[in-house]
């Protein structure tokens, strides 16, 4: 099995977080990058189990948004907490999932990545604009899980 750690380069998952950081300096919504080899079953309902393991919901205005992307079944999802969802229909993420999905079908992953994060941000601070006493409330670190 390949090792899940060395999917992207060292310069590649700093090119992520700093892509979260530029992102949350314009909006209070807090965005993960979650990458796993494998994801078993329905990859939307996978994610909702990883945003939970991740303590995700820890977030005072509930605005988390979660980047999730099984590299070797070539499946991804976004999804993002309740505050978002009840301020944004079910449409909000599509633009963004498609723009990714075109990327990831050229194997550029971290570019994916990176172009969603920043599209992410764009549409956040519409409805979470960045608060005077803004806290990192969720780590900018990529995590990886092997299974
Ligand atoms: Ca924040
Ligand atoms: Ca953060």
């Amino acid at each position: 099995m390949s090792s899940i750690k060395t999917f992207f380069t060292g310069e590649q998952q700093k090119q992520i977080e700093a892509a979260i950081i530029e992102a949350e300096k314009n909006t209070s919504g807090e965005i993960r990058v979650h990458i796993e080899n494998n994801c078993k079953g329905e990859v939307v309902q996978h994610a909702i189990k990883v945003f939970e393991r991740l303590k995700m919901h820890q977030t005072k205005e509930r605005n988390g948004v979660l980047i999730y992307l099984a590299v070797d079944d070539h499946k991804f999802a976004i999804i993002g907490d309740e505050g978002i969802n009840n301020k944004v229909g079910p449409t909000f993420w599509d633009n963004i999932r498609d723009h990714m999905s075109k990327l990831f079908q050229q194997q550029q992953f971290a570019q994916g990545l990176c172009d969603g994060i920043v599209m992410a941000g764009e549409e956040l601070k519409k409805d979470f604009p960045l608060q005077h006493n803004d806290k990192d409330e969720l780590s900018n670190e990529v995590t990886f899980n092997h299974n």
